[in-house]
C-alpha cells in the first residue's frame, strides 16, 4: 500500500495528483504518521515527506502528503501567514497568476481577499489572458503572486511592466523563480531552442532562461523595490528542517513604492 502510494505520488503529473488529492488525504496520516517533518500550510506532522522532482532534480523529503505542498510554498506560506497583511488585512485586492493548486482553496475562503485567479490556459483560472498584455485597468491589485513563470515568457521584461502598471501604489508582489545562485548574470542564449537542450541548459525543457544572481534587477528595471524575506532570522535551524524549507532559498518582496 505504502509502496504503491509513493509510487503514484512520484509517476503522476501534478495536476492529477492533485485532482487525486482528496484519497490521498484519508490515507497520508496514516501512511506517515509521525512527528519528524511538519507543514505549515496543512498544519500536520508526519514521520517524512515524499520525494518528488524529474530524474535530474530529485529531492527526497520534500513533498507534503496531505496536501501537496513543496518547499518554496511552505516558505510563502510562512511568510504570508506571520510575517505579511495578507490575512489579516480587510479589502486586499489579490491577482494569482498561474496559480498554486496547494493554496487556491485556502485563498478563496478568506474573507479579507477579493481574490482573482488567472493564467494563459489553466481551467481552474477565473481569467485567462497572456502576461505579455493584461487586459485589466491600471492600479487594481494591492498583492500578486506570479511564481514560476518568468522562466518560460518571451519577454520578462514586459510581462513585469504590465504587473507592475496593474498594481497599485504601496502594493508589492511574489514573483519566484528557479534561480541558478552560482550564477552572476541571467543565462539565455537564443541558438538554445530544442527541448533537450533547455533541460540541460535551463533546467527544464519548458524554460527559456535561466535566472540568476540578477534577477532582482529585472524586476528593479521595470519599477519596483527588492526586499528580501530572510527567514533564518525568523525560524530557527530546527524548524527550518521541520519544515523542510530549502536553506539557501531566498525569497524577495517586490514592492511598488508609493511615491
Ligand atoms: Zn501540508
Amino acid at each position: 500500500m505504502k509502496k504503491l502510494y509513493k509510487y503514484l505520488l512520484n509517476k503522476l503529473p501534478r495536476p492529477i495528483l492533485i485532482r487525486l488529492s482528496y484519497l490521498f488525504r484519508l490515507v497520508a496520516p496514516v501512511l506517515y504518521k509521525g512527528e519528524a517533518v511538519s507543514c505549515p500550510v496543512c498544519e500536520k506532522s508526519f514521520s517524512k515527506f515524499l520525494s518528488y522532482g524529474s530524474q535530474v532534480a530529485h529531492r527526497e523529503n520534500v513533498l507534503c502528503p496531505y496536501d501537496l505542498t513543496l518547499e518554496r510554498h511552505r516558505l510563502m506560506w510562512l511568510y504570508l501567514k506571520n510575517h505579511s497583511n495578507f490575512f489579516t488585512q480587510e479589502n486586499l485586492s489579490v491577482l494569482h497568476m498561474a496559480p498554486e493548486q496547494c493554496f487556491i482553496d485556502r485563498f478563496k475562503a478568506q474573507k479579507n481577499l477579493n481574490y482573482l485567479t488567472a493564467d494563459l490556459v489553466s481551467p481552474i483560472a477565473d481569467l485567462h489572458f497572456d502576461l505579455h498584455q493584461i487586459p485589466l485597468e491600471d492600479q487594481r491589485f494591492d498583492v500578486v503572486f506570479c511564481n514560476h513563470v518568468m522562466e518560460h515568457v518571451q519577454d520578462p521584461i514586459q510581462c513585469m511592466s504590465e504587473l507592475f502598471r496593474v498594481m497599485k501604489p504601496g502594493g508589492w508582489a511574489i514573483m519566484q523563480v528557479p534561480q541558478d545562485f552560482s550564477r552572476e548574470t541571467t543565462y539565455e542564449d537564443p541558438a538554445i531552442i530544442t527541448e533537450a537542450d533547455r533541460e540541460k541548459h535551463y533546467w527544464q525543457k519548458d524554460h527559456v532562461r535561466l535566472f540568476a544572481k540578477d534577477y532582482p534587477t529585472y524586476l528593479e528595471k521595470v519599477g519596483f523595490e527588492t526586499h528580501i524575506f530572510d527567514f533564518h532570522s525568523h525560524y530557527s535551524t530546527e524548524e527550518i528542517k521541520r519544515f523542510r524549507l530549502m536553506k539557501d532559498e531566498v525569497l524577495y518582496i517586490f514592492k511598488k513604492s508609493i511615491a
